[in-house]
Protein backbone atom coordinates (compact mmCIF):
# COMPACT_ATOMS: atom_id res chain seq x y z
CA UNK A 1 0.00 0.00 0.00
CA UNK A 2 1.42 3.66 -0.68
CA UNK A 3 0.31 7.10 -1.44
CA UNK A 4 0.88 8.36 -5.15
CA UNK A 5 3.81 11.05 -6.05
CA UNK A 6 2.95 14.39 -5.56
CA UNK A 7 4.54 17.89 -4.77
CA UNK A 8 2.58 20.33 -5.41
CA UNK A 9 0.27 20.16 -2.27
CA UNK A 10 0.07 18.53 1.34
CA UNK A 11 -0.73 14.83 0.03
CA UNK A 12 -2.97 14.54 3.74
CA UNK A 13 -5.09 17.19 3.36
CA UNK A 14 -4.84 18.82 -0.17
CA UNK A 15 -3.54 22.25 1.32
CA UNK A 16 -0.98 24.53 -0.33
CA UNK A 17 0.54 25.03 3.01
CA UNK A 18 3.32 22.35 3.03
CA UNK A 19 6.89 21.32 4.08
CA UNK A 20 9.25 18.63 3.90
CA UNK A 21 7.92 15.39 5.41
CA UNK A 22 10.63 14.20 8.44
CA UNK A 23 12.39 11.13 7.10
CA UNK A 24 11.37 10.27 10.01
CA UNK A 25 8.40 10.01 9.80
CA UNK A 26 7.96 8.25 6.50
CA UNK A 27 9.86 5.25 7.39
CA UNK A 28 7.97 5.60 10.74
CA UNK A 29 4.41 5.00 9.05
CA UNK A 30 6.29 2.14 6.68
CA UNK A 31 7.31 0.28 9.76
CA UNK A 32 4.58 0.31 11.47
CA UNK A 33 1.63 0.40 8.85
CA UNK A 34 3.51 -0.44 5.89
CA UNK A 35 2.54 2.41 4.28
CA UNK A 36 5.01 4.03 1.76
CA UNK A 37 5.22 7.76 1.11
CA UNK A 38 7.27 8.60 -1.16
CA UNK A 39 9.87 11.04 0.41
CA UNK A 40 9.54 14.08 -1.88
CA UNK A 41 5.89 14.51 -0.93
CA UNK A 42 5.05 17.52 1.00
CA UNK A 43 2.55 17.90 3.72
CA UNK A 44 1.72 20.67 6.74
CA UNK A 45 3.73 21.32 9.66
CA UNK A 46 0.49 20.59 11.62
CA UNK A 47 0.35 16.55 10.58
CA UNK A 48 3.96 15.83 12.04
CA UNK A 49 4.41 16.26 15.86
CA UNK A 50 7.80 14.59 17.42
CA UNK A 51 9.18 13.64 13.96
CA UNK A 52 6.28 11.43 13.17
CA UNK A 53 2.60 11.67 11.75
CA UNK A 54 0.20 12.81 14.37
CA UNK A 55 -2.41 9.92 14.62
CA UNK A 56 -5.11 12.34 12.62
CA UNK A 57 -3.09 12.53 10.26
CA UNK A 58 -2.05 8.28 10.01
CA UNK A 59 -5.88 7.85 9.80
CA UNK A 60 -5.94 10.31 6.41
CA UNK A 61 -3.26 8.39 5.50
CA UNK A 62 -4.80 5.14 5.58
CA UNK A 63 -7.41 6.09 3.81
CA UNK A 64 -5.52 7.74 1.10
CA UNK A 65 -3.67 4.90 0.61
CA UNK A 66 -3.92 2.71 -2.72
CA UNK A 67 -1.97 -0.21 -4.50
CA UNK A 68 1.23 0.70 -5.09
CA UNK A 69 4.29 -0.91 -7.20
CA UNK A 70 7.44 -0.71 -6.04
CA UNK A 71 11.08 -1.27 -7.51
CA UNK A 72 13.08 -3.66 -5.82
CA UNK A 73 15.32 -0.93 -4.75
CA UNK A 74 13.31 1.69 -3.31
CA UNK A 75 11.36 -1.40 -1.24
CA UNK A 76 15.26 -1.98 0.42
CA UNK A 77 15.48 1.20 1.10
CA UNK A 78 12.37 1.46 2.91
CA UNK A 79 12.33 -2.14 4.63
CA UNK A 80 15.91 -2.06 6.08
CA UNK A 81 15.09 1.81 7.84
CA UNK A 82 18.06 3.07 5.61
CA UNK A 83 15.74 6.18 4.04
CA UNK A 84 17.81 9.58 3.84
ZN1 LIG B 1 -2.00 19.20 5.16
Amino acid sequence: MGIPHSQAQCFVCGSEKRNRVPVSAIQKIFDSHGIFIPKENRACPVHIGDGIFVEEAVNAIMQKSIDVQLDQETTLDYRLGSLR
